[in-house]
């Protein structure tokens, strides 16, 4: 499929950046503008934080897959340079009666045992994951699990900064700071067009083609009920000494897959622990986008807020996983919290992109649905989204991320599949309850 000669990406994230760089390597001669509401790296967007786990520890073949072509270009390229890759290993475990989160280790295991060979030992018991993380010590709560060496972290505001500068290096891709209201339509056909985009402030930029790599926040701009919703993640960091940092920093990531809790090695004596869960939900009420937009409808969808703490909840839970991993910390307090949001894809179980034309307009195509998992892609997302583009994407690929039907909004639902079973949490956590809840527990604190 040939492609039009005026393109226009919105979101300058892992997937609207690394579209934009395949775009310009495959397609030179065409114009391609990025729009982005935030500096880059937005530190609010979700391609954005101090690390990201790079792991093919995947039970899904295709994402192993996917996830090793991308570790390739974290190891042996400009990508994973400068400190922007360290290969310091994933350590996957489990506690005892998790049968769901043994099954995935067994499988995940099989997966990348295959890539990795000897790089990836399995632990059947706690003593023998004991002797990967020493550190962690004798209280460490767990089963058994396995270590894969050939997995690693990189340090996401940079790779985002990393993406960028190459992006500004020849000037070919355009850059424009402004926040998307709207997109514009052509209703004059049977199947509208997308023409464009209206900016807040009444400026907009027309386009043949519009990519929205919005992340989060792509319900603002299209009805994505049903296929993606916006959840926040709980982070938290936690001031350690030059002896801690130490003992710690050449450790493995810890991937407890019964909680989703991790602990990614500390950098600048900060340690991060994090966790993969259901989410809170910030519903908002919102015009339905679209070509009918003037029609008044409105609907209620979860909207990123990007600077609510984590609610006493999610602190619970990270003092609860550091009592069953790393207890001398369990006191310690956070020094800060951050909200990080997924897209999350209710329709698939396995946390799929959306990476698809869309099925009721003309002219406009997406590349988002994250789901807490796509950072690592980074260095190969842009071209399987171009291929996407082009209508060349391999089969199973293009049966994963392709969006097919249009929403139907009676039958839409955002509850998130459970999935791999890695996700804790509560499934129907509202932002707002919670921190109400955090705010009446500290008032009682003080009494
Ligand atoms: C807590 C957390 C932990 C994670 N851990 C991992 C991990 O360990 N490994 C991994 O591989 N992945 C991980 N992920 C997932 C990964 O970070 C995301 O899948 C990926 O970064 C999503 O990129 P994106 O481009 O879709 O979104 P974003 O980075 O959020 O980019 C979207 C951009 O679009 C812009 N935008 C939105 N709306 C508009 C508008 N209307 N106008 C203009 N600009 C707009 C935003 O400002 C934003 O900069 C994690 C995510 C979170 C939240």
């Amino acid at each position: 499929m040939t492609l039009p000669e005026k393109i226009l990406i919105v979101g300058g994230g892992v997937f609207g950046l690394s579209t934009a760089l395949s775009l310009r390597e495959r397609h030179p001669t065409l114009q391609i503008t990025v729009v982005e509401s935030a500096p880059i790296p937005n530190p609010h967007g979700s391609s954005v934080d101090t690390s990201r786990i790079v792991r093919a520890d995947y039970a899904s073949a295709a994402y192993s897959k996917l996830a090793n072509a991308a570790i390739q270009r974290w190891r042996a390229t400009a990508w994973g340079a400068e400190g922007r890759y360290t290969q310091n290993g994933l350590l996957l475990v489990y506690p005892e009666n998790s049968a769901s989160a043994q099954a995935y280790a067994r499988q995940s295991y099989a997966n990348v045992r295959a890539l990795e060979g000897e790089n990836v030992v399995f632990l059947p018991s706690k003593r023998d994951v004991l002797g990967v993380v020493p550190a962690y010590g004798e209280d460490l709560d767990v089963a058994g699990g396995y270590v894969n060496w050939g997995s690693g972290w990189s340090d996401a505001a940079a790779g985002v900064r990393f993406a960028k500068q190459r992006l500004d290096t020849d000037g070919r891709v355009q850059f424009k700071r402004g926040e998307v209201e709207s997109l514009l339509y052509d209703s004059s056909t049977a199947k509208p067009k997308v023409k464009g985009v209206s900016l807040v402030g009444g400026e907009t930029l027309h386009a043949d083609l519009v990519i929205l790599a919005t992340g989060a926040w792509t319900g603002r701009l299209v009805d994505m009920r049903g296929k993606a919703v916006a959840t926040g993640q709980a982070i938290a960091y936690i001031k350690i000494s030059d002896a801690e940092q130490r003992e710690l920093e050449n450790l493995p990531t810890i991937l407890n897959f019964a909680t989703g809790i991790f602990i990614i090695p500390p950098r600048n004596n900060l340690l991060k622990i994090a966790r993969h869960a259901y989410g809170y939900r910030n519903p908002v009420t919102l015009p339905v986008p679209g070509a009918n937009r003037s029609s008044g409808e409105s609907m209620e969808v979860s909207m990123p807020d990007t600077h609510a703490p984590v609610p006493l909840e999610g602190q619970e839970a990270f003092r609860d996983a550091l009592k069953q991993l790393l207890p001398r910390f369990v006191d310690r307090p956070f020094v800060t919290t951050r909200l990080c949001w997924y897209t999350d894809t209710p329709d698939s179980p396995n946390g799929d992109f959306i990476i698809s034309y869309h099925p009721e307009y003309d002219g406009l195509f997406l590349a988002t649905g994250g789901s807490g998992h796509g950072y690592k892609f980074f260095p190969v997302i842009g071209d399987k989204i171009v291929d996407a583009l082009e209508g060349t994407l391999e089969p199973e690929l293009r049966d994963m991320w392709t969006w097919t039907e249009p929403v139907s909004t009676e039958a839409a639902t955002d509850v998130i599949p459970d999935g791999d079973g890695s996700r804790s949490g509560a499934r129907d956590s509202i932002l707002k309850d919670e921190l109400a809840k955090t705010a009446k527990a500290s008032r009682t604190s003080v009494l």
